[in-house]
This record gives C-alpha cells, sequence and structure tokens, in this order.
C-alpha cells in the first residue's frame, strides 16, 4: 500500500490516504510532547519502538476477539489501519494512583487502586482534553449509550488481557490511554496507538519507570526504556 496525501499531522503521528478509501497509513514519528504540549522534545526511534509494540498489541488483542483498526504492519514505522470516524475520548483504566489522578486526589505515586478506575477525558487540544463523565458524552452527542457501554467493557477486556501479558514481562501496567473509532459499517474499534506514549509501565522488581514518564520528568534513558519495552514484547518475535 502506497501513502498517498498527508490526512492529518499529530503530535506523534501521521495519518496518510491510501489508495482505498476505507484504509489509512499510521506512520509513527519521533516527536514526543507532554504538559499539553507545552514541552517538546524527540526520542530518537521512538516511533519505530512505538509502531512495533502497538502492531504486536493490537495481534494479541484481535486474537482474543477485540476488534482493532490494525490490519499489517508496512515498514519501521507505518501501519495499515481501518479508517475510522475517531470517538473524541480518551479513555484511561488506572490500576495504580500515578501521574494527574495521584495528584488530583493526592494519593500516593504507586498506590494500588482496589479496583480498575477508568476516566474519560474529551479529546481537545483547544481545551486541553477536559475531563468529562457519561452525562457530558451522552449530553453532547460524543457517543450513544450502546457505544458507551462497548468502550467500557472493551477497556476493562483490555485491561485484564494487558495486565498479564506485561505482569509475564516482569512489567506493571500502572495505567493506559485508549481511543476508540467507529467502521464505516458504524463498528466500534479499538484506534490509534498502544505504546509507552500512552501507558504507564513500570519494572516489576526495581519500579523503574520505562514510559513517556522518563521525558516527562527528565528522567534520563528514554530510549533505552522504550527499547527494554519493544525487546521484552518482541524477543523471538517477529515484530
Ligand atoms: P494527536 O496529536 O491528535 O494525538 P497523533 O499524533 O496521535 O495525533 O496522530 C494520530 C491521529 O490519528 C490521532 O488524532 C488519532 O485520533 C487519529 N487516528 C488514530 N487511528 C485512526 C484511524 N484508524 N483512522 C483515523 N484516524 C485515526
Ligand atoms: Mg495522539
Amino acid at each position: 500500500m502506497d501513502k498517498l496525501d498527508k490526512i492529518y499531522e499529530g503530535k506523534a503521528k501521521i495519518i496518510f490516504e491510501t489508495r482505498d478509501p476505507s484504509f489509512v497509513i499510521q506512520h509513527f514519528k519521533d516527536d514526543a510532547t507532554a504538559f499539553d504540549s507545552t514541552k517538546k522534545g524527540a526520542i530518537l526511534d521512538k516511533g519505530i519502538y512505538n509502531n512495533k509494540i502497538s502492531a504486536a498489541i493490537f495481534e494479541l488483542l484481535e486474537g482474543k476477539g477485540i476488534k482493532t483498526h490494525f490490519v499489517r504492519q508496512l515498514s519501521d514505522r507505518d501501519m495499515l489501519v481501518r479508517k475510522l470516524n475517531i470517538i473524541p475520548l480518551k479513555v484511561a483504566v488506572r490500576n495504580r494512583a500515578a501521574g494527574s489522578l495521584a495528584k488530583r486526589f493526592g494519593i500516593e505515586e504507586g498506590e494500588i487502586l482496589s479496583l480498575p478506575v477508568m476516566e474519560f477525558f474529551y479529546k481537545n487540544d483547544a481545551l486541553h482534553d477536559p475531563m468529562i463523565n457519561e452525562y457530558h458524552i451522552k449530553a453532547f452527542g460524543l457517543a450513544s449509550d450502546e457505544e458507551v457501554d462497548h468502550i467500557k467493557k472493551t477497556s476493562l477486556r483490555v485491561n485484564k488481557i494487558l495486565t498479564a501479558f506485561f505482569d509475564n514481562l516482569d512489567i506493571i501496567l500502572v495505567d493506559y490511554k485508549l481511543e476508540f473509532g467507529r467502521a464505516d459499517d458504524g463498528m466500534v474499534c479499538l484506534a490509534d496507538e498502544i505504546s509507552p506514549d500512552g501507558c504507564r509501565l513500570w519494572e516489576k522488581k526495581t519500579l523503574k519507570k520505562l514510559d513517556k514518564d522518563r521525558f516527562r520528568l527528565d528522567l534520563g534513558e528514554v530510549e533505552d526504556a522504550y527499547q527494554d519495552v519493544f525487546r521484552r514484547i518482541c524477543m523471538g518475535g517477529e515484530c
């Protein structure tokens, strides 16, 4: 599949048209942003790691019956995906307190939550992705009740699958962000990427951060962390 016109350039990826209007190419850049884009930089080869990590995770989830936009990896930085109408929600699922949750509620980072906490944010850069709830989603017509139901069920299923998957790699899945979109036939699919950009991943024994927090907080060894996650997932595999 060839890349045709650029449809959209975001903070971490570029979406290109293909000859088939039902499919687009997701190109992964090294660019990194944090704190509402007030911090900008690049992480060497992040695009390659995130493309391959996302591909492996989407394949895993598809194998468990979860519908995703993933079709196949095209190159180091390019992934062929179904073109979706993105639902403007960021769905966060949290197993331990970290980041904004720890800050908002004054909970110590790392505290295990007694059950996974799901949060919705309205995906809108100009409004700084405000947190919203199911009433806002309904009142503003962002998604139907059935879609919200599906998104909640899927996000929790993904949590079970990925918690076990990462645990096997000696990594704690602290929290993560998902995006969903609608296909032509109305089916809601998992979209975007699942990578250390949007997941908090801690090494089980040392609690070392292996994710974008190393960039956010200037902890150093940022590239190494992405490479470490990539190696653990893809060692011996074909990604
Ligand atoms: P942003 O800065 O908006 O987060 P990204 O750098 O993440 O952008 O680029 C990917 C963009 O493409 C996101 O806005 C995401 O919602 C969108 N996207 C992800 N998957 C698909 C898809 N399958 N079809 C259309 N758009 C998608
Ligand atoms: Mg994004």
